[in-house]
């Protein structure tokens, strides 16, 4: 119950298989236990409390997520995005702590006396252990302690426990399932809960994993070229533009190794999954739904639903593609807001309960009711084969004279306009109703729609209460770098605007 007995496997089983590819460096399993055991002297003969990493995805990872696992002491990824005294906001809450990162973020850290700053590649050259370092075995110690973005007030710091890690990974992922030439790259940063689990899954499964810097559509696809990747993880707006991509250079993906695809992180859009479907016939996708609290995916709509929803004449499986499917090793019940348990087609408010589920924040404790669910922000509805249908956030819930409005339902009509590239719907201030519904809408290149054509659109479909008061064009929404709109800035403008 260490997250590192899952190096400890693959080291055993397959040493000689390369475990990670970044750049010019590349580790074997064997190697990257050697690494890791390194790693875990050095953090303990520091005495920190905390293994810090400030840096892009590269091998320090890997070797920093299951040094700190030998050495008994909390991961912390931190977003190497955030504005420098956000950056050391976050550092001061975790020292004594030991420091990896690069030339280029380290010039924004101040120094402290109980933060010991080790440069990626020292971190990577450590002398090894003249004894084997143990994982210790303690199942409720912190693994990993990930800060969340923070868009609602200071950043929580949520922590996940050998035992939550552990359970996911065992019982979703299969000890040695790759071959020899497996290969998943992953995008999404060291921060991530996904990235997190991508190494961790990676290692469990005995995959090659290569790591970019960063994501951009055509690299994406050269490494993917170059690597003979088989499998990969996006969120929905690196699928969009690699689609994009592919769509501008006449859409020939050549990507013969490419047979997995898993999506997730926010919302896909109908039109996005559609497409890329049949750009990559050959690929198997997989949306997974996962919160960083749940240790990542707890739903997960594999490849049959997705193939069975493209191809079927029953509007109730093809409607399927629009689902996060049915959950994984977890109980998922919907809720409504006064906590009564609510069947088939009612929407309410997701619980999600299970042995991955940590809910549980440092200094505010565990958010599990006494039964063990834990409250998601997600509003959704599951249907009576037991496919869970995503409704957005809570947060994001219009709430209109006392009436609910759900944002997704609007934008997807307004999506459905062919003018329509993109579009956000949110709360404006409103006196006769306390809210109203607002749109900022990203016409088409080239495209023209008016906003009453857009108004007129959404009456014909829905109540008339859904028809947005306020309708703005902008050149482009603001996304945050995975991918999730940022409604909270959309919402101020039109707060704003009154
Ligand atoms: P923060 O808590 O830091 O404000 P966050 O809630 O976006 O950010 P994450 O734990 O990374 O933090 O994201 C989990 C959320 O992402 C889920 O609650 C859900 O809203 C959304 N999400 C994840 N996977 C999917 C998916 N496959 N489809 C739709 N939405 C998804």
């Amino acid at each position: 119950m260490n997250i590192a007995t899952l190096l400890d496997m693959s080291a055993e089983a397959f040493g000689d298989r390369v475990a990670v590819v970044s750049g010019d460096t590349r580790l074997t399993y064997a190697e990257l236990k050697a690494a890791a055991q390194a790693a875990a002297q050095r953090i303990q003969a520091s005495g920190a409390s905390y293994v810090a990493l400030l840096d892009v995805n590269s091998v320090a990872a890997p070797v920093a997520i299951f040094g700190a696992a030998y050495a008994g002491v909390p991961y912390v990824p931190l977003n190497y995005r955030l504005t420098p005294p956000e950056i050391n906001e976050l550092i001061a809450r975790i020292a004594p702590a030991l420091l990896i990162t690069s030339a280029e973020p380290a010039r924004i850290v101040e120094p402290r006396s109980d933060v010991v700053l080790i440069d990626r590649a020292a971190f990577l050259s450590l002398p090894a252990p003249a004894e084997p370092i143990e994982p210790p075995d303690d199942p409720r110690a912190v693994a990993v302690q990930l800060f969340t973005s923070g868009t609602t007030g200071k950043p929580k710091a949520a922590i996940l426990r050998h035992e939550n890690l552990m359970s996911y990974i065992v019982g979703t992922v299969e000890f040695a399932a790759a071959d020899e030439d497996d290969a998943i790259v992953v995008t999404v940063p060291p921060y991530h809960i996904a990235g997190i689990s991508a190494v961790l899954s990676s290692t469990y499964a005995c995959r090659r994993m290569v790591q970019l810097e960063a994501f951009e559509a055509s690299a994406w696809l050269a490494a993917c070229r170059e690597h003979r990747v088989s499998n990969a993880f996006l969120v929905p707006t690196m699928l969009q533009r690699i689609v994009d991509h592919l769509d501008a250079s006449g859409g020939d993906a050549q990507l013969p190794a490419l047979r997995a695809l898993a999506y997730g992180g926010g919302k896909m859009p109908l039109a996005t999954i559609q497409r890329a479907m049949a750009l990559l016939p050959q690929v198997d996708f997989t949306n997974a739904y996962g919160l960083t609290e749940t240790s990542s995916t707890i739903a997960v709509l594999g490849p049959d639903d997705h193939r069975a929803a493209a191809s079927s004449d029953d509007p109730m499986v093809r409607r399927r593609l629009a689902s996060v499917g049915k959950p994984g090793a977890v109980e998922i019940e919907i809720r409504d807001d006064e906590g009564r348990v609510l069947g088939p087609e009612q929407a309410g408010l997701v619980f999600v309960r299970g042995p991955q589920v940590s809910g549980e924040y440092l200094s505010l404790g565990s958010q599990l009711d006494a039964d063990g669910w834990f409250p998601t922000k997600d509003r959704g509805y599951l249907d009576a084969e037991g496919y869970l249908y995503l409704d957005g956030r809570a947060d994001d819930v219009i709430v209109r004279g006392g009436e609910n409005i759900s944002p997704g339902e609007i934008e997807d009509v307004l999506l459905e306009h062919p003018a329509v590239a993109d579009v956000a719907v949110v709360a404006m201030p409103d006196v006769q109703w306390g809210e109203g519904v607002a749109a900022a809408v990203v016409l088409k290149p080239g495209a023209q729609a008016a906003a009453d054509e857009l108004q007129a659109l959404v009456k014909s479909r829905l109540r008339s209460s859904r028809v947005p008061q306020r309708i703005v064009f902008k050149d482009a929404l603001p996304y945050n770098e995975l991918g999730k709109v940022l409604r909270r800035l959309i919402r101020q403008e039109f707060v704003d605007a009154q």
